[in-house]
């Protein structure tokens, strides 16, 4: 077949060889039609490469590089290649590359046509780079394409993208004829805007509307938060299509109408996976991890392959339920499906481990990625400091350096959390210093809170109190919360009123820092100013946040708040309380009663005490896991001592493992002791 090539007499127009180029699926068999071309001399003739270079283009257009280097074989290529090569590099989503060749095309003297500056001018929209858009501009008036319908539309796309508004509506007023794709652009530079009411008054004003004219209006007024607005005009497309339905469900998940969204996604005639990713990342989002799961869950009965996207948000909900079990689930579905683990994947699923309790299947995950990036090392430097392994976090962090990666702002938040969890002070101050100075790295609101966090753990509160009042930023109450919990530890009175009097000023109604406040009184016996304190939270309506704790049974979660009595199997969980309770108590434990905020009789603070929300789902856990497997508790607030000494006890006497995820960090319970060396 190769040998026919060799034919000088063969012309182009009846060269049977290119006619295989239509059959050829493989860049190899194109290259064994395309190498005799460049044997005999023939490619060197611009018809014969402009030819092989446009069929090639036109059946392999995701093989870029390819095409490039056919396109590079063409001596003097005409306006026709330099637009396809053009157009190639940006709708494969490389505009950047198109934008530089576009400038050599200018260099060799080509001069565009009215269907290369379009493409350009796309380019430029892709980019946001209104700057190059201006410049490209200039060219078209130069020209002489300043009316072209088309290249008008397509400046108004531009400008519309790049947000550049009266840019667009200077070109959209000019336009004698207005395609759809300019009305659609302008309403969508209005919306982007928020300027709702121009793009409402642009969209009556429309001649011809598509189902585009009204998705972009809804979505604008569902980004502004005006859901009925943008309800009543998606009950009036007169063509609803997925993209429609994708954009009114995405808005009531955005602001949180989680009723609304799933009566609408249940409505749908038809879901994309798009829809599906929309349910799952928006319920999980919006602090309704268990409902996304659900959602997920019937994704996969219904058969709809997720992607990337879908595994990620699965994943992040099920870190924040800590179902370990599923977590180990969607893994291993994965590898079913022969799932890529990508960068992006990789740190899901670490943190996911860290956050579900196992950080040894965490760090297996990590050990076993071929290339490590800073995500993966910030990841486990984070599940490290969690899980109080301070000093496996740091090594982890040397190497990091030691092997050339560059920190960035969430790695160091690990490492100091990793020096706070563990009190090492000298070490945490150390880093802070080298984050900025070393790295340059600014330090957020959330690095000063570590520092603050581990100043007022280990006692050092002037020092903490310094750094609040020192540093460059607005405190906010979160930071001058955690000097107050550092206050109730240390049973400092003095900075504790201060810093509560500041959380006060920011958030009159911060619920936690009347009770730590009060508590502080109540350690220290003062129960006139303890009086005082809750008379301001009755006087301000304020509710004592209820401690919430979360465990899975079978897949099934099941959440007890404190004297919760609302569960199916309450008799046998108060019986197995007072069992608990008795056992506790003859080996020697007292209950540490300085922890109640009511200042009541002893007997009924212990009473109070023994029904923690821990306390219940750990009865719970005794009666319904089998022996000897470990009993793994969410809760929403950090333990209290009480419920710490008392389950470290609970560990040995049951003997049985007991897992607690607290608001900062993990507390793992085992033979009467726990990870964190009770520094928490
Ligand atoms: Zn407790
Ligand atoms: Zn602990």
């Amino acid at each position: 077949m190769l040998a026919c090539c060799s034919n000088p007499s063969w012309t182009l127009p009846s060269f049977p060889a290119l006619s295989l180029l239509h059959i050829c699926t493989t860049t190899k068999e194109f290259n064994q039609i395309h190498t005799p071309f460049v044997k005999t001399g023939l490619i060197k003739q611009d018809h014969v490469s402009t030819k092989l270079f446009s069929l090639y283009l036109t059946l392999h257009s995701d093989n870029l590089d390819h095409a490039r280097r056919l396109f590079d074989q063409i001596q003097e290529p005409k306006s026709f290649a330099w637009n396809s090569i053009l157009k190639a590099y940006i709708n494969n989503h490389r505009s950047h590359e198109a934008l530089v060749l576009y400038h050599n095309c200018l260099f060799h003297g080509v001069s565009p046509n009215k269907f290369t500056l379009p493409i350009v001018i796309k380019g430029c929209g892709r980019l946001s780079a209104s700057e190059e858009g201006r410049q490209v501009h200039g060219h078209v008036l130069k020209m002489g394409f300043g009316f072209d319908i088309h290249t008008q539309s397509s400046l108004v796309d531009m400008y519309s993208k790049c947000g550049e508004i009266c840019f667009a509506k200077k070109v959209f007023d000019r336009m004698v004829e207005r395609d759809l794709i300019s009305w659609n652009s302008m309403i969508a530079a209005f919306a982007k805007c928020g300027e709702m009411e121009r793009a409402h008054k642009l969209f009556k004003e429309m001649p011809r509307k598509d189902v585009f004219s009204w998705t972009t209006l809804i979505n604008g007024y569902a980004k502004i938060g005006s859901m009925t607005i943008a309800k009543a005009l998606f009950d009036e497309i007169p063509e609803k299509n997925v993209v429609s339905w994708n954009t009114i469900i995405s808005g009531y998940l955005k602001y949180g109408q989680i009723d609304s969204a799933f009566h609408l996604f249940n409505c749908m005639p038809e879901r994309s996976l798009v829809s599906w990713n929309l349910m799952i990342s928006g319920l999980e989002h919006s602090g309704h991890p268990k409902k996304a799961l659900e959602v997920f869950d019937e994704m996969l009965k219904v058969r709809v392959r997720p992607n990337a996207a879908t595994i990620v948000s699965a994943l992040s909900a099920v870190s924040e339920l800590a179902l370990l079990n599923k977590g180990k689930w969607i893994h291993s579905y994965m590898d079913r499906l022969g799932f890529q683990i990508s960068a992006v994947l990789a740190t899901s699923l670490i943190e996911m481990y860290s956050k579900c309790g196992s950080i040894e299947i965490a760090l297996e995950v990590f050990r076993s990625l071929p290339e490590r990036r800073v995500g993966h090392w910030t990841a486990i430097i984070i599940g490290l400091a969690m899980h109080g392994l301070a000093n496996h976090a740091l090594k982890l962090f040397k190497e990091m350096r030691s092997v050339g990666l560059r920190p960035h702002a969430l790695t160091f938040l690990g490492v100091l959390n990793a020096c706070s969890h563990a009190g090492m002070v000298h070490e945490g101050r150390l880093y802070f210093e080298v984050m900025s100075h070393e790295y340059g790295i600014i330090p957020t609101i959330q690095h000063y809170g570590c520092m603050v966090d581990m100043l007022s753990r280990s006692g050092h509160l002037e020092e903490a109190k310094d750094v609040i009042e020192r540093m460059p930023l607005q405190a906010n109450e979160v930071i001058w919360m955690t000097l107050l919990s550092g206050c109730r530890k240390h049973g400092n009175i003095e900075i504790g009123e201060y810093a509560a009097k500041c959380v006060v000023e920011l958030d009159p109604n911060a619920t936690g820092c009347y009770v730590l406040l009060s508590n502080i009184y109540a350690a220290a016996g003062r129960w006139d100013d303890m009086a005082k304190v809750r008379e301001t939270m009755r006087w301000r309506g304020v509710r004592k946040d209820p401690g919430r704790s979360l465990i899975d049974h079978g897949g099934v979660i099941h959440e007890f708040i404190v004297g919760d009595r609302s569960h199916p199997q309450t008799e046998e969980i108060y019986l197995k309380l007072d069992e608990m309770h008795e056992r506790l108590k003859s080996i020697g434990y007292e209950p540490d009663k300085t922890q109640v905020l009511l200042h009541i009789e002893d007997s009924e603070k212990e009473v109070a005490l023994s029904y923690h929300s821990e306390k219940l789902a750990i009865a719970f856990g005794l009666i319904n896991l089998e022996r000897g497997m470990p009993i793994r508790i969410v809760k929403n607030l950090r333990v209290c001592p009480d419920c710490h000494s008392a389950t470290k006890l609970l560990s040995i006497t049951y003997g049985c493992d007991i897992i607690v995820r607290d608001n900062s960090r993990f507390h793992h319970f085992k033979n009467g002791s726990c990870s964190c060396m009770d520094y928490w």
